[in-house]
């Protein structure tokens, strides 16, 4: 069982934490927020005043933070995570950011003769307290071996998506083929309504043929043909609009800068953003069919 400095307790990383806690790792965390300090300190986490000095005995240091500037401010900043471990610890970001941030603090590591992974996840909330998370693995051969029995406390399914940054790539492209299919659905499911066709029985219908997704088969957005969707609770998230927006943005950002075609990403991030700007980037990232619907 190793010591590990886990900075970032919010909703993904607290329960995170707890798991590793669990798991019998000594877990010593820091967040700037006071109440989710006493959170992770109720589940078993030792709670320290900065990022330096909960790194500082660790073998192993897992950040889960909102976004790249986060990231590269907990690892390399002034009074930062690189400047406090001792060497030969082990980096372990799980927060979901750009790949250009995920591959600079990756090279710093490098260069202070750290092994550091990004390691984003899929799953949600229900996932990292679950421990069912899947974890999406960039870095070097080495370091993935000595990541994959952390993540394995957090998660189920744990994949090497190749060198720095790929792990972050992955979840981009994931969340971008996610983003435009729950388009896609929804406005089939409201040109259906307009046409006379029954809800259920495009369901059916769909799901059996070349249409099927998983926007349709396991997170339908219309309520009734998949009972545990958000759809039949009012779209209370579940993921956000706020979060699918960040992710498919994270994905215009990475398509330009490697000069890749996304014509249909950007035309998802649009519609996202027109649906946050209107007041419902809380709700579950579905009830985008309430806007194609006019409503
Ligand atoms: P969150 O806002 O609940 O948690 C982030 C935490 O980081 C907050 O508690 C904040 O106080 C803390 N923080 C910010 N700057 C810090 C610093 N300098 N030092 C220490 N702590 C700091 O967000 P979340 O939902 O837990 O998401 C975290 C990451 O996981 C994001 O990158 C998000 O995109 C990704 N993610 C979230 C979900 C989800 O369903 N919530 C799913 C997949 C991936």
């Amino acid at each position: 069982m190793a010591n590990v400095a886990f900075i970032g307790l919010g909703n993904m990383g607290g329960p995170m934490a707890a798991n590793l806690v669990k798991a019998g790792h000594r877990v010593a965390g820091f967040d700037m927020m006071a109440e989710n300090l006493d959170k992770a300190k109720a589940a078993g986490v030792t709670v320290a005043v900065s990022a330096a000095e909960a790194a500082r005995d660790a073998e192993v240091v897992v950040t889960m933070l909102p976004a790249g500037q986060h990231v590269r401010d907990v690892y390399t900043g002034s009074g930062g995570v690189m400047a406090a471990v001792g060497k030969g610890a082990l980096l372990i970001d799980c927060s979901t950011v750009d790949v250009e941030s995920a591959r600079a603090v990756a090279k710093a590591a490098d260069e202070a003769g750290l092994d550091m992974v990004d390691a984003p996840v899929s799953g949600g909330v229900g996932g990292a307290t679950g421990g069912t998370l899947t974890f999406m693995v960039g870095g070097g051969d080495a370091a993935f071996q000595r990541a994959e029995p952390i993540l394995q406390a957090m998660g189920k399914t744990i994949v090497h998506a190749g060198a720095s940054g790929t792990g972050q790539a992955a979840k981009i492209c994931n969340n971008m083929i996610l983003g435009i299919s729950m388009i896609a659905v929804s406005e089939a499911f409201v040109l259906a309504k307009s046409l006379g066709l029954d809800a259920q029985k495009l369901f059916d219908i769909a799901s059996k043929s070349s249409g099927q997704c998983w926007s349709m088969t396991s997170y339908c957005p219309v309520p009734g043909p998949v009972p545990t969707s958000p759809a039949n609770r009012d779209y209370q998230a579940g993921f956000t609009a706020a979060m699918m927006l960040k992710d498919l943005r994270l994905a215009q950002q990475a398509a330009s800068q490697s000069g890749a075609a996304t014509p249909l990403g950007a035309e998802a991030a649009s519609l996202y953003a027109l649906f946050c700007n209107g007041g419902r980037s809380g709700v579950d990232f579905s009830g985008i069919i309430k806007m194609i619907a006019g409503e």
